[in-house]
């Protein structure tokens, strides 16, 4: 058990790994400031771990796996009943700390903790779905069986803006089928999985089960060379995903790679605007835009901009920009500077690029040392150009206006990416048609943020997603097991059974 009050009362804390069970200190001296975006405190410092401290979690997991995967899966599923009640228990904890590392409200933070928690309620639910399949008499007195087993160690690696939810879109389900895993964190918000952990280590866990490694670049490409890994997750940015599919697939593990993104909302003139607005507004602006199911664009069709356009700028000019942690803030910082600097570049680029602000949210009224951006919308966006094309993962939103539902269509399927996109019309045939046609993996209907619950996979298309299996739902199980298929007789058990081609 760690001294945990000892580990959080230094002024600037130096964040530890945990490995084997043990906090254990970094013995790289190459640290890394974590700032308060609303701010520009320094609230910790993370570690850049190196290669051989990946390596000595590889070998503790490596370690605790052959004990874990033969404990009986009802243990496994308990610990993890045991673990969303410690979690329940620290709910408003981490949410704060989610607002001081990455910005995000502190409402927002608050359903970040719950959907997070959500993400351990299903994979509880391992004593079924794990289960395999099983059909007697294949031939006679021959039965034929297919058997579910843990891939093995497991790793993450997962972005700033989900600091505790993305990393339980693993973890719960990689050890609830049996594996040993190894989280490495966004350096940009390292904390709210220190509190995770510490959770995670009062209940039990054997040693090694789980590991968290603190770290960047040199620790990515550890656990995508280490050949005491057999399957990496990732959650970031398209280029790294690709990165990180191609470079794991060489070395033989299984992978999944989740990407960027560029979200698409179809407006259709028959739409109930003043709902429409409210929810394009939460998925724009929302976490200051950095979601990867953040709707970036809206594409209004015929007149739909006419009559959208007053009730959403209005809305919007409203929004109250500033520290998440602020009772009616609606905007909270981006992530550093560096963001901040990125989504001013794209708005200038988008003016000279022929667009029009309907919204101006360059130089908000908010704390200059903070990493502000207000809510921005930019009108006469024309496609093809990078506000149109490109993330920005900021709070920016890009109009373009269509003549018709066709064109409307054809334009989100230009897009290199598919994760999500929402509709708005009462029109079910419209729906249907869109269903049907868009290349995209996850739809909203007048939903703006279209991200599936736990129980369900997160089905990003094209370049949102490489791989075969996706990110929670029964799609985990897919992808923490691998299927072994027996095909059994026994002589002794009545007439001899013989197969047609054998
Ligand atoms: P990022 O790609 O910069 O970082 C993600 C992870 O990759 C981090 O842990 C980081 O340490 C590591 N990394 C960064 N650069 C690397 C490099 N050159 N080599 C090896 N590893 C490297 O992403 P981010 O800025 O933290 O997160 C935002 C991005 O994540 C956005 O593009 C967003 O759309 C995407 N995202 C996607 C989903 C999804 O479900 N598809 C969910 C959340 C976020």
């Amino acid at each position: 058990m760690s001294a945990t009050a000892d580990r959080t009362q230094t002024a600037v804390r130096v964040l530890d790994n945990f490995i084997g069970g043990q906090w254990v200190p970094s013995s790289t001296g190459n640290l890394l400031d974590v700032t308060n975006p609303a701010t520009g405190d320094v609230i910790c410092k993370v570690p850049l771990s190196s290669q051989a401290e990946l390596e000595s979690a590889v070998a503790a997991a490596r370690a605790a796996l052959p004990a874990w995967r033969n404990r009986s899966v009802i243990d496994r599923a308990r610990w993890l009943f045991g673990f969303r009640e410690a979690l329940v228990a620290r709910a408003d904890e981490m949410a704060a700390c989610v607002t001081r590392e990455m910005g995000k409200t502190y409402p927002d933070a608050q359903a970040e903790v719950a959907r997070m928690i959500e993400m351990v309620e299903a994979a509880t639910a391992v004593p079924q779905t794990m289960q395999g399949r099983i059909l007697e008499g294949v031939a006679t007195n021959v039965d034929c069986e297919t058997i579910r087993q843990p891939v093995g160690v497991c790793a993450a690696i997962t972005p700033f803006n989900f600091p505790a939810m993305v990393p339980m879109w693993f973890l719960p389900f990689a050890i609830g089928c049996g594996n040993t895993f190894i989280l490495k964190p966004s350096e940009q918000v390292p904390m709210t999985q220190q509190i995770v952990f510490e959770i995670a280590d009062s209940l039990g866990l054997p040693p090694g089960v789980i590991n968290l490694v603190n770290g960047g670049v040199d620790v990515v490409n550890a656990i995508l060379e280490s050949p005491g890994i057999d399957a990496v997750s990732f959650v970031g940015s398209a280029k790294i995903a690709r990165y990180v599919y191609e470079r794991s697939a060489a070395n033989g593990k299984r992978v999944q790679a989740l990407g960027g993104a560029k979200n698409h909302m179809l407006i259709l003139p028959d739409a109930v605007m003043d709902k429409t607005a409210d929810n394009i507004i939460s998925s724009a602006f929302g976490a200051a835009g950095q979601r990867c199911m953040a709707g970036s664009v809206i594409v209004t069709v015929g007149d739909a901009w006419e009559s959208l356009r007053p009730v959403l700028v209005e809305k919007t000019a409203k929004l109250t920009v500033g520290d998440g942690m602020a009772k009616g803030v609606g905007v909270g910082p981006v992530v550093s500077k560096a963001a901040q600097a990125r989504i001013l570049s794209y708005i200038e680029q988008g003016i000279a690029d022929g667009a029009t602000l309907a919204v101006d949210g360059r130089s908000p009224d908010a704390d200059e040392n903070g990493s502000f951006v207000g809510p921005t919308i930019l009108e006469g966006v024309q496609p093809g150009t990078a506000v149109a094309c490109e993330e920005i993962f900021g709070p920016v939103l890009s109009v373009i206006q269509v003549d018709s539902f066709d064109d409307a269509i054809a334009l989100v399927n230009t897009s290199r990416y598919g994760n999500g996109t929402s509709i708005f019309t009462e029109s079910g045939a419209a729906v249907r048609r869109y269903r049907n046609e868009v290349e995209v993996g996850m739809i909203g209907v007048n939903v703006g943020v279209a991200a599936p619950v736990a129980f369900f996979p997160f089905t990003g298309w094209k370049d949102s997603f490489l791989g075969d299996l996706h990110a929670h739902g029964t799609d985990a199980v897919d992808f923490f097991t691998k299927k072994k298929t027996i095909t059994s007789r026994y002589f002794s058990a009545g007439p001899s059974g013989k197969f047609f081609v054998e």
